[in-house]
């Protein structure tokens, strides 16, 4: 058995293993940014500028919707899209528990109001039993997540707003390009919102996002609401006529070029994540200890973030215990090499914000988020490039290693439970607390 890292042992990634890239940038992307800036077409209002509309032409295509919109950032794609499903002030829209805090802003910037639901302990996403609960007669519209890249349980959603009259507005933010029973995320709901943040599986080079729907008024709503509530005519002058209190909330041709050349690499980057994702998890899912990432047959998974359960019972300890053994997990692994965090440290509702802000929102049950929250940890998007495969082989050995020194995990949960010091710990703590 290898001495764990943290105990001076040799750590299983080796010290000054590059970390992958992310986004990887090419000569396409290059020359595709440099011919923007020789151009000098920057914005979509630029005579002649192609790259924006192309982009849309290109992901409405991929994503199997009649129109897609350009935007400047995923959070404002949700606002737009949830404004044009006609979500106004008051009105209440059902949002996952566990999500970026951005999936519910986007709810209180046009002044709803978020209601959080309980998610599943399995996928994480929006559990479809929480729906009823958290509905009343004020909601307009429920806003699924496909959290961590794995769609949702868009069918039982679905039914559920269309037997209430609700508007679907999925955040596909983590979920490009994946499909949910033959249909892709953006495509299902009555419209989709995605991001092009640089961190995520389709990146611009900043800040991005996309619009995507079926519905040539809804389509058309985006269009005004990015730009000032103008409506701009595809030829002749521009009229200067704003008809609602609209954004400005547009892409730039840069981004455009930049993500266009991403979005040709797209499936095929998809597919070696997956190729490098799954025999990893294997290997992890073999020990007792971790609950990992499940993709269910009906769909497929983005791998934009992989969540681990430390499963407390697994160790020999109660489940109470799962709390306190995360950070020790945490600290292990960081000790080995492998840069585990937290993805969000509180369920949405107690994001200070909402807590502390007054900010109009409403929760119902959320104790599975809750759990989950306590006692999982990630791995994220940045280290899940797709040429990764030989840096989660380490990580494997990593969680291996971990399992086998399990009794170092146990007396370093138990001893923060009693708030015991561990001496012999504290001068190797890898995170230098
Ligand atoms: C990134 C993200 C957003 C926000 O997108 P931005 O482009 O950063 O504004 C919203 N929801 C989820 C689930 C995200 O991951």
């Amino acid at each position: 058995m290898s001495r764990l890292a943290m105990l001076g042992g040799e750590p299983a990634v080796p010290a000054g293993t590059p970390a992958p890239e992310w986004p990887v940038v090419t000569n396409a992307e290059r020359a595709a940014v440099a011919e923007v800036l020789r151009s000098g077409r920057f914005t979509g209002v630029a005579a002649g500028e192609q790259e924006i509309p192309a982009l849309e032409r290109e992901w409405a295509g991929r994503v199997g919707t009649a129109h897609c919109l350009a935007v400047a950032n995923g959070t404002v794609a949700l606002s737009l899209a949830l404004c044009a499903a006609g979500v106004a002030a008051g009105d209440e829209v059902i949002v996952p528990a566990l999500s970026f805090v951005g999936s519910a802003l986007a709810v209180a910037h046009l002044g709803a109001v978020p209601v959080f639901a309980d998610i599943d302990p399995v996928t994480f996403n929006l559990a479809p039993h929480a729906l009823a609960a958290a509905r009343s007669a004020r909601t307009a519209a429920v806003l699924p997540v496909h959290l961590h890249g794995l769609p949702a349980e868009m069918d039982e959603i679905c039914a559920f707003a269309r037997r209430h009259g609700l508007a679907v507005v999925e955040d596909a933010a983590q979920s490009h390009g994946v499909a949910y029973r033959g249909r892709v995320t953006g495509s299902i709901g009555t419209l989709g919102a995605f991001s092009l943040n640089a961190s995520k599986n389709l990146p611009t080079c900043g800040e991005g996002g996309l619009v995507t729907t079926d519905d040539d008024e809804l389509a058309a709503q985006v269009g005004r609401m990015r730009q000032f509530g103008e409506d701009i005519p595809a030829r002749g002058e521009r009229p200067y006529l704003s008809r609602s209190i609209g954004w400005n909330a547009k892409l730039g041709a840069i981004q455009a070029a930049f993500t266009r050349r991403q979005l040709a690499r797209l499936d095929e980057a998809s597919r070696a994540r997956d190729r490098a994702v799954r025999p990893f998890l294997d290997r992890v899912a073999a020990l007792p200890g971790f609950t990992v990432p499940v993709c269910p047959e009906d769909r497929e998974h983005g791998w934009h973030i992989l969540r681990f359960r430390v499963r407390a019972e697994a160790f020999g300890l109660p489940g109470e215990y799962a709390p306190a053994l995360r950070p020790a997990a945490t600290r292990v692994l960081r000790g080995e090499g492998v840069p585990v965090s937290r993805y969000q440290s509180v369920p949405l509702p107690e994001q200070p914000v909402f807590r502390d802000g007054g900010v109009a929102h409403r929760a119902t049950d959320v104790s599975v988020c809750r759990a989950v929250v306590d006692d999982s940890f990630v791995i994220q998007r940045a280290q899940l490039n797709p040429g990764t495969g030989a840096l989660l082989r380490r990580f494997a050995d990593a969680f291996e290693k971990l399992w086998a020194n399990r009794d170092v995990l146990v007396a370093m949960a138990r001893s923060s439970r009693t708030d015991a010091p561990v001496p012999s710990l504290a001068h190797t703590d890898p995170l230098g607390h």
